[in-house]
């Protein structure tokens, strides 16, 4: 005999009306995703030139600054669109789909340059500085990382004394994104012999006198995006050029590359979609006198994987940007995203390769260059094993 229906219990949750919960993007980001990709496809189609040239992309960062795509960040009273995370982030896919070094000099000077000065500057730098990062009349770059200080960021060693009215600024930051282009550089340097509050962060631009670019690396990948050393000697930095307040740069830091691991996830996945539309149209394209599809089944498995992961860590970024435009902290989400788009942007790149046999490496197509581009997500803005760090503290943490 079936057993009765329990009665509800009266601290049962009742759900009453029906719970949707839309994965889709709304109508007016479907547009804005809609603008972007014509942009890509319309000036970004040199992006194998850039790389092999090791070329900057500066008519096409300035097409986007045209735009409005190096705004997105910035609050609409500083002359920004306000679009916010989750909207950058659609937008950095549909860019690193088509160019990688593009994609990280609009996610930088957006997700980290331009994020940071919003929420951590007061109103007098934000109307000083944004009204030529909006326009890319100036682009940004943030300069966190130096020699003995990659993973093991409060290491640093660049130090802003204060005399009087000004600091004084010395030291080395080392591969800085967008180096030799950016007039603004976010700073991040020691005032204090504390290891984490003995940090702060300053504004500091190009042409203040001590200011030089230095070393400029060669790179695997993102040729086209300049990696160069940038040194300090004996700079003079105004005192109404700190952010924020003295010892709080680490904490500026690490909130910043919460939302600069959304722009890095947005990258990953937008070079996985590129060597997923690759081995599309490759299988595609294998079919016998009769036009029926021949590609293995291995060759269909592993686009299907690749297909359904690539939708999965979408969702997973999206979640996590959402976060951050609620004003939720997202820091383990936010690792979550970066851990697993940036592993499955050089597992699709891979798959890309082996699947395309001789044409994945002869540059006649971007499997060789994204494959390379795909390496380095997995190591700027916190490598694979901090995101894990990241995400297993995150989830360890007492409630
Ligand atoms: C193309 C490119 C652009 C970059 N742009 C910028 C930029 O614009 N601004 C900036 O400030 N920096 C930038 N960086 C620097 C980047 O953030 C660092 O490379 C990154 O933080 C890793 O530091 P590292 O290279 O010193 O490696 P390391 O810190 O030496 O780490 C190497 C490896 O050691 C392991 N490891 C290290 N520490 C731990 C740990 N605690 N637990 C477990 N494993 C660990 C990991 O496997 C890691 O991959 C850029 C780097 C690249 C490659």
């Amino acid at each position: 005999m079936a057993e009765p229906t329990p009665a509800p219990n009266e601290d049962t949750p009742m759900i009453t009306q029906p719970q949707v919960t839309d994965f889709q993007l709304s109508p007016a980001l479907k547009e804005f995703q809609g603008y972007v990709r014509d942009y890509a496809q319309k000036h970004l189609g040199g992006a194998a030139r850039y790389d092999a040239e090791v070329k900057f992309p500066g008519d096409a960062v300035q097409a986007a600054a045209k735009l409005g795509l190096l705004r997105t960040t910035v609050a609409k009273e500083y002359g920004g669109s306000a679009m916010g995370n989750l909207a950058s982030c659609v937008m950095l896919e549909e860019i690193n789909a088509v160019c990688a070094s593009t994609g990280v000099t609009i996610s930088v000077h957006n997700s980290l340059v331009n994020s940071l000065l919003g929420k951590w500057c007061n109103d007098a730098q934000k109307r000083r500085w944004f009204p030529k990062l909006v326009t890319g009349e100036w682009l940004g770059a943030y300069c966190l990382s130096e020699a003995f200080s990659g993973s093991d960021a409060a290491a640093l060693r660049c130090e802003a004394k204060k005399e009087g009215d000004h600091y004084v600024m010395n030291g080395a930051k080392l591969w800085i994104t967008t180096g030799s282009e950016a007039k603004l550089f976010v700073i991040f340097a020691r005032t204090g012999p504390d290891r984490v509050k003995g940090i702060s962060a300053f504004v500091v631009e190009r042409d203040w006198p001590g200011v030089s670019v230095g070393k400029k690396e060669r790179k695997l990948g993102l040729r086209g995006s300049p990696t160069t050393e940038i040194v300090c000697e004996n700079v003079k930095v105004p005192a109404d050029c700190l952010i924020d307040k003295e010892g709080t740069g680490f904490t500026i830091a690490l909130d910043t590359l919460d939302g600069g691991r959304l722009g890095i996830a947005s990258q990953s996945l937008g070079i996985a979609r590129a060597a997923v539309d690759l081995i599309k149209a490759c299988l595609a394209a294998k079919v016998d006198q009769k036009g029926r599809p021949t590609a293995s089944q291995p060759e269909q498995w592993t686009l299907a994987d690749l297909a359904a992961e690539l939708d999965a860590f979408r969702m997973l970024t999206w979640r996590a940007a959402i976060l951050r435009d609620q004003g939720v902290r997202c820091s383990t989400e936010a690792a979550m995203a970066k851990l697993c788009a940036s592993r499955l942007a050089n597992k699709a790149a891979r798959a890309a390769v082996t699947i395309l046999g001789q044409a994945g490496v002869d540059g006649s197509n971007p499997a060789e260059r994204i494959l390379r581009d795909a390496r380095i997500t997995e190591i700027y803005e916190g490598a694979t094993d901090i995101q894990r760090l990241v995400v297993a503290r995150g989830l360890l943490a007492p409630a």
